[in-house]
C-alpha cells in the first residue's frame, strides 16, 4: 500500500512538472530583466556545476521546444584557459529522469581532482543552439585527506586511474589497512572460494559494528554484494571506496547512519572468477544462478552469511552490456512468491528513492531491460530472486558497460571505467541513505513478509513474475522488462503442508558441486536456515517457515530447478472437529475448525496453519511443532520437544509456553498474546528474527525479550 501512495505521489508530481513546463517557459522567465540581457534565442541559462564523488552534477533551465542537450566539457588551468580538447560527454534526453522541468546530468569519466569548464546547449531536432556561458569548476579529488592515515588509503584502481583494476592482492592488503586502521569497520572471512580465495566482507558500524552476527542482525543491517560476476568489476572498486569513506569520514550525517545500523559490503565473492576476468566461478558456474541451490562454496558461504547476520536490505552490483540502457539499470525481487511488501518496498527503493535522488544528481536510473530486453525475470536462482525469498528488500544494479549515445566519450577505457564506479558508488551511498530514511517501513515489511510466510497460504509458482508497471513515456520506465507472467503448469493452487524427503535424498552426496567440496541436501537447507523434522521414515520439510516461498522451489518435483522431488504431504485434517483431540504421527492441519482441547503425543508432529482452535493446546515431547497463523482461545504449552519448534504469527488468548526444548533454537514471533509468554530450560534460547511478539502479559526469561 505504501507503495501505491509514493508511486502515485511521484505520478502527480510529473504531472505537475508537465504543466508547468508547458505553461510557463521557462527561459523567459527563469531571471529578471537585465540579468541574462545578452542571451542569444534558445541559449541554455543558469548552467550549475556541483562536484560529486568521480561526478560532476550539471543543471539549467530548460529551453522550450528543445530535443535533448549536449554536455560539453574542456579541461582548463585555473586562470579559465582551455588546456585540452573540448569534449561532448554527454547527452540529456528526456527519458533520463522523472522530472524534465529541471534537468540534471552527471557528467563522469574524468580522472578526479583536475579542472574543467562546462558548457550545455539544447538541440531542436538535430539543430544545435547556442551554448551556456560556461561554468568552470575543479572536481573533487579522491576521497581522503592525503595526509590523515586511513583516509589516505587508495587502491590500485585509483592510483592508476582506472586503467588497472585492483588485484586479489592488493584488495586484501587494503582491505586489511582499513580493517586495522579504523575502529569502525571489522573484516569477516565469511568462507573461501575454490581455489581458496578468501571471501572478504566489511562489517561496518559507529563507533564500533556489533561483535557478533546476532547482535549485528539486532541492528537491522544493509548488504552490498558488489562482484559476483569477475567480469564485472566496476562495483567492486566502488565498494572498495564506499569502505574506506565509511571507516574514516568525519560527516555527521553517515556517522548518525552507521549509529543506527551496520553495513554489509562484500566486495568480492567470486575472487577466483574476478581474477580470470570470467563470469563464472573456477568451475564456470554462473554463481548468480546458483543462491538457491547453492552447490558451490562461494554461494553456500554468502547463504549462511545472509542466514546469519540477516540483512534486512541490499544491493547486488553488476554491469550490463546494452548501450541503449540507463546508466544504472535496477531491479526488485519480482518472483510472485516473494511476499508482496517486499516486492512492493523494493520497488519504492528503486522508483521512490532512486529515480528521485537521480533526477536531482543527473544519474539515469531505470527497470533493468529498459529496452525490452528478454532480462529480469523470475528465476529464483538469481539473488534478486533469492534474498526477497527471504524476506531481504533489495534490488539488481546494473552498470552500462559501455557509453552508448547519450555519453560519446568513453571510448577511452579509464573514462569507461570511472563512469561506471562511480555510479555505482552514488548508488550505493543513496542506498544507505534511502536505508537510514526507511527502516521502520522495511522492517514492517519484513515482518509482515515472515508471518505471511509462515502461515503457509495461497498459491505456489514455481517460476514467474510479478509485472513492473511502465512509467509514461519518455520517462525511466517507459519500456519495463517483460510480463513474465507464470504459466499454468508453473502454478500449484493447493499448497502442500510439507515436503518429506527419504534419507538418500535428504544425507545423500549430491554430485552437482565440485569434487572435494560436495554436499548433501540436509547441508544445503542447513546453509538457507531451514527447520527440519526427523521422522520415522525421513524428513519432513515444513512450509510454514520463514522461507516458505523458497522450499517448493528447492524440493517439489514440478520445480524448475529443484534439487530433489520430495513427497508433497498433503493436509490430514481441514474441517471441522467437536470434542478433545489427541494426536499421534504426522499430522497436517490446515484452515481447520476445532472445538476442544488439542493434545499432541510424544513422538508425533504437528504442522497447523490458519486453523482456530477453542481449547488449550497441549504438546509434550513433539518430533516438532510448527504453529502459523492459527487463532487459539486458551494455552498454548510446547513441553520437551526433541525436534524444532516455530510459533508464527498466531493470535493466543492465553499464556504461551515453550518449555525444556531440546533442539535447535525455537522460533517465537509476530503473535498476538493475550497473557503472559514464558521460555525456560530449551537448550537454545529462543528467538524472533527481530518480528517482535504483541502480548500484554510479562514475558519470562527466555523470552524476555522476544
Ligand atoms: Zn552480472
Amino acid at each position: 500500500m505504501r507503495y501505491r501512495r509514493t508511486r502515485a505521489g511521484v505520478l502527480s508530481a510529473l504531472l505537475a512538472a508537465t504543466l508547468a513546463a508547458t505553461m510557463v517557459p521557462a527561459q523567459a522567465q527563469a531571471e529578471p530583466a537585465g540579468a541574462t540581457a545578452q542571451a542569444e534565442p534558445n541559449q541554455v541559462q543558469d548552467l550549475a556545476v556541483v562536484q560529486g564523488d568521480g561526478y560532476a552534477t550539471l543543471s539549467w533551465t530548460p529551453v522550450d521546444g528543445a530535443t535533448d542537450y549536449q554536455i560539453e566539457r574542456t579541461p582548463v588551468a585555473e586562470d579559465g584557459t582551455a588546456t585540452g580538447t573540448a569534449v561532448i560527454t554527454g547527452v540529456w534526453r528526456p527519458n533520463r529522469q522523472i522530472n524534465n522541468s529541471e534537468p540534471t546530468f552527471a557528467d563522469a569519466g574524468f580522472a578526479p581532482g583536475n579542472r574543467f569548464q562546462w558548457r550545455v546547449r539544447a538541440r531542436v531536432g538535430t539543430e544545435a543552439q547556442p551554448y551556456s556561458t560556461p561554468v568552470a569548476g575543479l572536481t573533487n579529488a579522491h576521497w581522503g585527506d592525503p595526509d590523515t592515515p586511513g583516509q589516505n588509503l587508495r587502491t590500485q584502481w585509483e592510483n592508476t586511474l582506472g586503467a588497472q583494476y585492483t588485484s586479489d592482492v592488493n584488495e586484501y592488503a587494503y582491505t586489511q589497512a582499513v580493517d586495522e586502521l579504523s575502529e569502525r569497520v571489522r573484516v569477516v572471512e565469511i568462507g573461501r572460494t575454490i581455489q581458496n580465495r578468501p571471501i572478504n566482507m566489511f562489517v561496518v558500524g559507529y563507533p564500533t559494528p556489533p561483535a557478533t552476527p546476532e547482535a549485528v542482525a539486532a541492528t537491522n543491517p544493509l548488504l552490498v554484494n558488489c562482484n559476483v560476476h569477475g567480469n564485472e568489476p566496476g562495483d567492486r572498486e566502488a565498494c572498495l571506496i564506499m569502505a574506506r569513506q565509511l571507516a574514516f569520514t568525519d560527516d555527521a550525517k553517515t556517522l548518525d547512519l552507521l549509529s543506527k545500523t551496520t553495513m554489509l559490503i562484500l566486495p568480492t565473492l567470486n575472487g577466483d572468477g574476478r581474477a580470470a576476468g570470467a563470469r563464472g566461478n573456477s568451475t564456470g558456474q554462473d554463481l548468480n544462478r546458483d543462491y538457491s541451490l547453492i552447490r558451490q562454496p562461494e554461494t553456500r558461504a554468502f547463504v549462511e552469511m545472509v542466514r546469519d547476520y540477516r540483512p534486512i536490505a541490499g544491493y547486488d552490483g553488476h554491469e550490463y552490456g546494452n548501450a541503449n540502457t540507463g546508466d544504472l539499470p535496477m531491479l526488485p525481487p519480482r518472483h510472485q512468491n516473494v511476499a508482496q511488501g517486499i516486492f512492493d518496498e523494493s520497488q519504492n527503493m528503486i522508483e521512490g528513492h532512486m529515480y528521485s535522488q537521480g533526477a536531482k544528481d543527473g544519474w539515469w536510473a531505470c527497470p533493468y531491460g529498459c529496452t525490452g530486453a528478454n532480462v529480469g525475470l523470475g528465476e529464483e536462482t538469481i539473488l534478486r530472486n533469492t534474498l526477497g525469498l527471504k524476506n531481504v528488500v533489495n534490488s539488481l544494479l546494473e552498470l552500462r558497460s559501455s557509453g552508448g549515445p547519450t555519453r560519446p566519450d568513453e571510448s577511452n577505457t579509464a573514462n569507461n571505467r570511472r563512469r561506471k564506479t562511480y555510479s555505482a558508488l552514488w548508488t550505493f551511498n543513496q542506498f544507505l541513505q534511502y536505508h537510514g530514511a526507511n527502516t521502520k517501513a522495511i522492517t514492517t515489511a519484513r515482518a509482515e513478509a515472515i508471518t505471511f510466510q509462515s502461515t503457509n497460504t495461497g498459491r505456489i509458482v514455481f517460476r514467474g513474475s510479478r509485472p513492473i508497471e511502465a512509467h509514461p513515456a519518455p520517462h525511466p520506465g517507459e519500456t519495463p522488462p517483460p510480463l513474465d507472467a507464470p504459466t499454468p503448469e508453473r502454478i500449484l493452487q493447493q499448497p502442500p503442508c510439507a515436503y518429506k524427503l527419504t534419507e538418500e535424498q535428504y544425507n545423500g552426496e549430491r554430485t552437482d558441486g565440485p569434487v572435494g567440496q560436495r554436499t548433501t541436501v540436509a547441508q544445503r537447507l542447513a546453509a538457507h536456515g531451514w527447520k527440519v523434522i526427523k521422522v520415522a521414515d525421513g524428513y519432513l520439510v515444513p512450509l510454514a517457515q520463514p522461507e516458505r516461498g523458497l522450499v517448493p522451489l528447492l524440493l517439489d518435483g514440478q520445480a524448475v530447478e529443484g534439487l530433489v522431488a520430495g513427497e508433497r504431504v498433503m493436509p490430514t485434517r481441514t474441517g471441522t472437529h467437536n470434542g478433545p483431540l489427541t494426536l499421534t504421527g504426522v499430522n497436517c492441519i490446515d484452515g481447520a475448525t476445532l472445538r476442544g482441547p488439542l493434545r499432541v503425543q510424544p513422538g508425533a508432529t504437528l504442522i497447523m496453519t490458519g486453523t482456530s482452535v477453542n481449547g488449550p493446546i497441549d504438546v509434550t515431547g513433539a518430533a516438532g511443532v510448527f504453529l502459523g497463523g492459527n487463532t487459539v482461545n486458551g494455552p498454548v504449552r510446547v513441553v520437551g520437544t526433541t525436534g524444532p519448534v516455530n510459533v508464527v504469527g498466531n493470535k493466543v488468548s492465553g499464556p504461551v509456553d515453550v518449555l525444556n526444548t531440546q533442539g535447535a533454537a525455537a522460533l517465537v514471533a509476530g503473535n498476538t498474546v493475550n497473557g503472559p509468554l514464558g521460555c525456560s530450560g530449551n537448550a537454545t534460547t529462543p528467538v524472533n528474527l527481530e518480528v517482535a511478539n504483541s502480548v500484554s502479559g510479562p514475558k519470562f526469561n527466555q523470552c524476555s525479550r522476544l
